[in-house]
């Protein structure tokens, strides 16, 4: 059995890997597709130390850094279950989808999250060549150029009101009749002078013309009336959610699904462990999940020391 068994292998697993293994205690990593959501990731320019890389080539150093120690990397694989301990410090089980079965001592789950997708033609297509998912992360890119975002939720609004010190010009679409944001962050987003707020807005399609970006189409679903945006980058701002549904009630979810932790990086249940965007940590960035890694294998190695194996 492993002393450490991380599930992810994206930042926030990584991470907790070359932090537990570093302690010179049995680590494992079990991870579905190794780097996460780095993989879709065209330029990183926000990660301090490295001033500009790409995700597939960040993701692959990822992976340099964790073989450098003694982790047994276990790649391409789902996990579908978790069986906890009977007693704290017993073995937690660990079922893949494969059938076969691994088991710890802890567990750090650290299994990210996907933004939700309109579904639109043009979407799958045009993305990292103008369909955007993260303000922080891509806004800089449209400097100076027209977006839209889709969503009018707090993360939609917020995204609109970050973008709107960035771009030219952003129209925000929001499917039913009112904003769904905060009444704090509407007013602000009302009183900027480069915002077009569209309401009755239904996403029919993103266009483009020489492999990018060129508009947005919409049906107003009050009139009836389709009408055609022309624009560089569109955001799309309707949730991210954790990849956490195969947890069940094993640890505590909050009503997002994202795992509840506390200031080490511990859940409700004894020896499990999380962190990164899978969880409740606000603000879902690289930096963020790879810090919290980071706490939750020094967590884990805390629980390690002071649980006596039952
Ligand atoms: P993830 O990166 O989501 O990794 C999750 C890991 O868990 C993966 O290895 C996955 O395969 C695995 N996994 C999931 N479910 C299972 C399962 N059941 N069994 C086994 N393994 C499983 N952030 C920045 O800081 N800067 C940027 O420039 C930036 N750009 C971005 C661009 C895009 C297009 C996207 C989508 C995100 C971007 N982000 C950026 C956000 C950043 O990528 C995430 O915050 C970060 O990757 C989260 O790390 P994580 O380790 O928590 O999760």
């Amino acid at each position: 059995p492993f002393d450490v068994l991380v599930i992810g292998g994206g930042p926030a697993g990584a991470t907790a890997a070359i932090y537990a293994a570093r302690k010179g205690i049995r680590t494992g990593l079990v991870a579905e597709r190794f780097g996460g959501q780095v993989n879709d990731t065209m330029e990183i320019a926000n990660y301090p130390g490295v001033p500009e890389t790409n995700g597939p080539a960040w993701a692959a150093q990822l992976e340099q850094h964790v073989r450098n120690y003694e982790v047994d990397l276990i790649s391409a694989q789902r996990v579908a279950e978790v069986i906890p301990a009977a007693q704290p410090g017993g073995l937690i089980t660990v079922r893949l989808e494969n059938g076969g079965t691994l088991q710890s001592r802890t567990l750090i789950v650290a299994t990210g999250a996907r933004w939700r997708n309109v579904n639109v033609p043009g979407e799958q297509e045009y993305k990292t060549k103008g369909v955007a998912y993260c303000p922080h992360c891509d806004g800089p890119l449209f400097k100076g150029k027209d977006v839209a975002v889709i969503g009018g939720g707090n993360s939609g609004v917020e995204a609109a009101i970050d973008l709107a010190g960035v771009v030219r010009h952003v129209t925000v679409l929001e499917y039913n009749p009112d904003l769904k944001a905060d009444a704090v962050l509407v007013s602000k987003l009302e009183s900027l002078p480069n915002v077009t707020i569209r309401t009755h807005a239904q996403t029919t399609e993103i266009t483009g013309s020489q492999g990018k970006v060129s508009g947005l189409s919409f049906k107003n679903r009050d009139s009836g009336a389709s009408e055609h945006v022309a624009l560089q980058g569109v955001f799309v701002q309707i949730g991210l959610v954790p990849n956490t549904e195969w947890l069940g009630s094993v640890v505590q979810r909050n009503p997002m699904g994202e795992i509840v932790i506390d200031a080490k990086g511990a859940t409700s249940a004894p020896g499990i462990f999380a962190a990164g965007d899978c969880t409740t940590v606000p603000y879902k960035q690289i930096v963020v999940s790879a810090g919290e890694g980071a706490k939750a294998a020094l967590g884990a190695f805390d629980y390690l020391i002071r649980t006596p194996a039952a």
